[in-house]
């Protein structure tokens, strides 16, 4: 089958990638599937920003990344990218259930990542949801369980983590830790340790931050193994 033989060229053209000698300035130089491909060229998004050049090759090739970049250097795409492609690859289906879990530290950052999700993950199948409160409870659990990837704040995830039936976290690919600083500042850190604990070892993590902090690091030696540091100063 068609797909079946693209799935594959795009597996060898990723394991031959050499994430140090690639040529990482534009998205159509990079190895990823078709409908992440496309859904960037919709969302007119043709050259990688500095982070993005950094960090999307190396989780292409499946390993942690601690990052530290200032706001607006265009870390959303630098992790949704190897989100959308980490899923893709592993064939998930909408019947596979939860395979990423994207935390962020505010409703309206968890509600910005979702829309920027939605577009350029238009042309996948996958299902995404927010969980970020403001519903009851059952409403939103009777949705999360068929959810791909989903985007949260860590209290309300914590939530459902211990009281919905049916959410099954076992088989997470991916998780994200966006903003780590600020969910640290809000006083987060016993909802994202507990989070954790929940979760399956044998998953990929990607923690973004603006500022580097002990908090910040300490999150990190809980959360990633042996992670790729990447840390983009500012121009001088
Ligand atoms: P950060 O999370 O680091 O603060 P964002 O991911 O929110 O940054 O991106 C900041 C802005 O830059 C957004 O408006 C986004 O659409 C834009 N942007 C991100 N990546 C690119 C890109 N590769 N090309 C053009 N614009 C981009
Ligand atoms: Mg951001």
């Amino acid at each position: 089958k068609r797909e079946e033989e693209d799935m594959q060229k795009l597996q060898v053209a990723v394991d031959q990638f050499d994430p140090k000698a690639a040529d990482t300035t534009k998205f159509s130089t990079l190895p990823l599937s078709q409908p992440t491909a496309s859904g960037l060229s919709a969302s007119h998004f043709e050259t990688l920003t500095e982070v993005q050049a950094q960090a999307i090759p190396i989780a292409l090739k499946d390993r942690d990344i601690l990052c530290a970049a200032k706001t607006g250097s265009g870390k959303t795409l630098a992790f949704l990218v190897p989100v959308l492609e980490k899923l893709y690859r592993s064939r998930i289906t909408e019947y596979d259930g939860l395979s990423a879990l994207i935390l962020a530290p505010t409703r309206e950052l968890a509600v910005q990542i979702f829309e920027t999700l939605r577009k350029i993950g238009r042309y996948h199948h996958f299902s995404a949801g927010l969980v970020i409160g403001g519903k009851n409870l059952q409403d939103e659990s009777e949705r999360l369980g068929r959810m791909n990837i989903l985007v949260a704040t860590p209290g309300r995830m914590l939530q459902h983590l211990d009281q919905t039936c049916g959410l099954d976290v076992n088989n997470l690919l991916m998780l994200v830790l966006d903003e780590a600083d600020r969910i640290m500042d809000m006083g987060f850190q016993q909802a994202v340790d507990a989070l954790v604990e929940h979760l399956p070892k044998t998953r990929n993590t990607m923690l973004f931050s603006a500022t580097q902090t002990k908090k910040v690091s300490d999150l990190a030696r809980l959360s990633l193994r042996e992670p790729e540091y990447i840390a983009i100063h500012e121009a001088a």
